[in-house]
């Protein structure tokens, strides 16, 4: 099979020192929200600056690199054990390079393996067999500060008054933000996970963050939520970093999957701004990323 350890390589270059256009974007209309010589703003402009600097000198855009989390779709034929090897490959080399910080710990004896490969949780692969001849590897790097502070509820919530409806996933939602109080470095994105078990939901609320900022949701009741679940955020106050600011929410994706009748989870994986996304596509020979 053919060996793409450097083009993976480059997925990871790209993720961990070039933030999306979409994300950037969307951080830049938060930094003009908010009131000039304010910390808010100063925090935003300080962000802005840093994601420049990280893209011109292909440095990580934050020290924590994250943790690797890969969705790989490949076409009938491909091996995913040796779709591993080499993405596990193109993870220590972009360690060796600096892409990455060496963040893999063992939990038990607190020892870092050095190259950010760990058990086979870490990086973390998703596989899925798809139709046609394209292969796609999607990379998000997902902070620890921001994973601290994302959660899960079981619903009915008596104290938050939040039941098995979208009114109470917006309970819930909002509640996770309020908890967080900018921890986990707001403004941030938000994926959230109706349904499925408590294993299964979290992996769920992970997949809504592979959608773009612009993405709107197909389901009318579930897009109208999510404008008002970041329009609510925004309202909170907390603002970049905590200091204060109309900027805590930058978007909200939701994903509704099925559940058992007696479990009603709703999920909320929180992305910090520094949301590292990026996309490998390989179609015959020709290798392209977003
Ligand atoms: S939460 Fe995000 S921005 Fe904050 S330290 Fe972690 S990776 Fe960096």
């Amino acid at each position: 099979m053919r060996d793409l350890t450097k083009e993976l390589l480059e997925l990871v270059r790209l993720a961990s020192t070039d933030l999306p256009p979409d994300v950037e974007k969307r951080l830049r209309e938060a930094a003009a929200s908010e009131e000039p010589g304010s910390a808010a703003r100063g925090a935003m402009d300080t962000i802005l600056a840093n994601v420049a600097l990280a893209r011109g000198n292909s440095t990580p855009i934050c020290q924590d690199t994250g943790t690797p989390l890969f969705f790989v779709r490949f076409p009938e034929g491909w091996s995913p054990r040796s779709l591993r090897e080499q993405i596990k490959a193109a993870v220590a080399e972009a360690t060796k390079k600096t892409y990455l910080r060496p963040n893999a710990v063992d939990s038990l004896s607190g020892k870092n393996t050095g190259n950010n490969l760990g058990d086979e949780h870490f990086p973390t692969i998703h596989f899925e067999e798809a139709d046609g001849d394209t292969l796609t590897v999607e990379l998000i790097l997902k902070g620890g500060g921001c994973e601290n502070v994302g959660a899960q509820y079981s619903l009915p919530n008596d104290a938050l008054k939040a039941g098995r409806d979208l009114e109470g996933v917006r309970r819930a939602a909002l509640d996770a933000v309020y908890r967080a109080q900018g921890e986990g470095c707001a403004p941030g994105f938000l994926g959230i996970a109706i349904g499925g078990d408590r294993g299964s939901s979290y992996i769920a609320s992970k997949e809504a963050l592979r959608h773009k900022v612009g993405d709107v949701n197909s389901n009318p009741d579930l897009a109208a939520l999510e404008a008002r679940i970041t329009q609510e955020g925004n309202q909170l106050g907390i603002g970049p970093m905590g200091f204060g600011g109309k900027s805590t929410v930058l978007g909200a994706k939701i994903a509704p999957t099925y559940r058992l009748p007696a479990s009603f989870f709703v999920t909320i994986s929180y992305m910090c701004w520094a949301y590292r996304r990026r996309m490998m596509t390989v179609s015959g020979e020709q290798v392209s990323y977003e």
